[in-house]
């Protein structure tokens, strides 16, 4: 479904991706994993094209992705993105920051649209919101509310950003369990994260990266039972 082939990116002198080589079947849960700065955040932002590549390519579905235009706009919601800081509308309630995008990108109509909304706000549990505004809502209700306004795309793929490491720790679980039933629903996720628990239960493969490269690709039984790599072990050894 997404294939990167030989992607390279820099920041000025610095080589952020190199020679990325990456696919992502339909349905398959991918978790990437690796030190601050190995460049986890930059890959998925290239997936949806918020950051561009220098070389090699990248395909969805077949079509490589566009620069520009409508095709950006449809692209961007086919690939949907969930991020640490949630990214809700501050100035819309609940209900608006899920209807929005299925009114202005994929032309729905008004009612359509609020129906489908309800439909998933009450999936990710916090169908009773739907009035409030954004601040009125626990981190944990508003990372919900994120993942219900990237789902009313019906997006062909979900980026997961580090979506729970803003939130206090009683409200993590409420938010990977959203991800578990998603993940048991066949969406195909590339789930950027430190929870490990998340990883070994949700993914079906687990992408270790450390400075730019992919350092190591696993099942995640064979990654945290027996890491390859030095680089993995040593990360490894610093987090569980
Ligand atoms: P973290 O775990 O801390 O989120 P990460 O693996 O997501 O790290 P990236 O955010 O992808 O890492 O960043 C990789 C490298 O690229 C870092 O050295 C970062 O400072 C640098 N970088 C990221 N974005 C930019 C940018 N817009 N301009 C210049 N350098 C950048
Ligand atoms: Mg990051």
């Amino acid at each position: 479904l997404v294939v990167l082939s030989d992607v390279n990116k820099h920041f000025g002198a610095l080589h952020v991706l190199q020679d990325i080589d990456l696919s992502i079947a339909r349905g398959e849960v991918v978790v990437v994993i690796g030190p601050s700065g190995s460049g986890k955040s930059t890959l998925c932002r290239t997936i949806n094209r918020l950051e561009s590549i220098d070389s090699g390519s990248i395909t969805i579905d077949g079509k490589p992705l566009p620069s520009e235009g409508k095709e950006l706009a449809r692209l961007r919601s086919d690939v949907g993105m969930v991020f640490q800081s949630f990214n809700l509308f501050a100035h819309k309630t609940v209900l608006e920051n899920v209807v929005l995008g299925q009114v202005k990108v994929r032309k729905k109509d008004k009612d359509e649209a609020e129906r489908r909304a309800r439909e998933l706000l009450d999936r990710v549990g916090v169908g009773s919101q739907c009035d409030k505004y954004p601040a009125q809502l626990s981190g944990g209700q508003q990372q919900r509310v994120a993942i219900a306004r990237a789902l009313a795309m019906d997006p062909k793929v979900i980026l997961f950003d580090e979506p729970t490491s803003a939130l206090d720790p009683e409200m993590i679980n409420e938010v990977l369990e959203v991800m578990q039933q998603l993940a048991r629903d066949g969406m195909t996720m590339v789930v950027v994260t430190h929870e490990m628990g998340f990883a070994r239960s949700a993914a079906n493969r687990v992408v270790f990266m450390a400075d730019g490269r992919i350092v190591e690709e696993a099942t995640p039984d064979e990654f945290f039972s027996n890491p390859r790599s030095d680089r993995a072990k040593d990360f490894l050894s610093k987090i569980l």
